[in-house]
């Protein structure tokens, strides 16, 4: 079978792989139809995950048909069209017993072995698939497979930056960064928020952000925009979905005292210039989440069914997987916003 594999700095091959097998009996095997390419897949590229194995497949979202499942898989069957999660849990740690599923003592996440233990991804025909019941769920036949990929991972982190973020009936949301994931928010946010003022350096993610329903600016705009549309006090809450230091710095500008700034961008950087007079001044709420798809997929898929959302509208690219290089290639350069790629 095909595999996309990061075999060096920046260097993706597709390359043939021998073809996953059960290894255990809570284990199913899955021909995957779509799968799509994420900001987190470019920190490997780019060698920002210490440990990472070279030789992984990645991807953590994918959408398949089950081919095989062990039998100890009772609520899946062959043939059954299914979505990840991008990370697996076991259900038995105690994090999993309360609830804290994101941080499952035996957590793995597709497509970053060595981060997280030995877990090849699904940027392949087949993937493997862990406690097969817990991480796939069937996807209903009135939604498409373009909108089910989102719900592996980054709607269900765009969903819980709004929740932590706790946008209330008439607020201003302010989103940072309108990459895939922050459109997701923009997109869970707007008809709760009164005005999402979207900020993106890059033209074609405002105008993606502005389709969604957002107002979009600039960075350098921002401060201005918040200001106008708050009478002065600031954004209700603010969303940081692009990792950046810089901009989890403008969050806590442009957020009014007693606001809530709730990060969903990935940041590793282990110091951060936190301003504690601000901070304590403003009695600033600063909230990190990792998307938690098994809690939120079936209310975001009724989302879906309803109407109310559909992820897909920010593909801009869809790309055979023997073409996956060159999709990592404009990915990365920010030619295209949102990459899915099919077998
Ligand atoms: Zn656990």
């Amino acid at each position: 079978m095909r595999a996309v594999k990061l075999v060096g700095h920046e260097l993706i091959e597709v390359r043939e792989a021998p073809e996953p097998r059960l290894q255990g009996d809570t284990d199913a095997i899955v021909r995957v139809t779509h799968t799509a390419i994420c900001g987190a897949d470019l920190l490997p590229f780019h060698g920002h995950t210490p440990g990472f194995e070279l030789g992984t497949t990645l991807g953590h979202e994918f959408v398949g048909i089950v081919q095989d499942a062990g039998d100890a898989v009772g609520g899946l069957q062959p043939g059954q069209r299914v979505v990840n999660t991008s990370m697996t849990s076991d259900g038995s740690c105690s994090h999993c017993r309360a609830g804290r599923v994101t941080q499952c003592a035996s957590r793995a996440l597709f497509g970053y072995s060595g981060v997280y233990p030995r877990l090849d991804g699904g940027q392949a025909d087949l993937v493997r698939v862990p406690r097969a019941d817990r991480c796939l769920w069937p996807i209903p036949d009135d939604v498409s497979d373009e909108d089910a990929v989102f719900v592996a991972d980054i709607l269900p982190t765009g969903f819980v930056a709004v929740q932590r973020a706790a946008v209330g009936a008439g607020d201003v949301a302010v989103v940072l960064g309108c990459g895939p994931v922050g459109l997701m928010a923009v997109m869970c946010a707007v008809g709760t928020a009164r005005r999402v003022i979207a900020v993106d350096g890059i033209g074609a993610r405002r105008r993606l952000a502005m389709e969604l329903g957002a107002s979009a600016v600039e960075p350098a705009a921002a401060a201005a925009a918040v200001h106008d549309s708050t009478g002065g006090l600031g954004a209700d809450a603010v969303i940081e979905a692009s990792g950046a230091a810089a901009a989890l710095t403008a969050a806590l500008d442009l957020v009014r005292p007693q606001g809530v700034v709730s990060v969903v961008g990935a940041h590793f950087e282990p110091a951060f210039p936190l301003n504690n007079g601000l901070m304590f001044e403003k009695e600033i709420t600063l909230a990190f989440a990792i998307g938690n798809p098994g809690r939120d997929r079936e209310r975001l898929l009724a989302m879906i069914q309803e109407g109310a959302l559909r992820p897909s509208r920010v593909i801009t690219d869809t790309v055979a997987l023997d073409e996956a290089a060159a999709a990592y290639r404009a990915f990365d350069a920010r030619e295209a916003t949102k990459v899915v790629l099919t077998t």
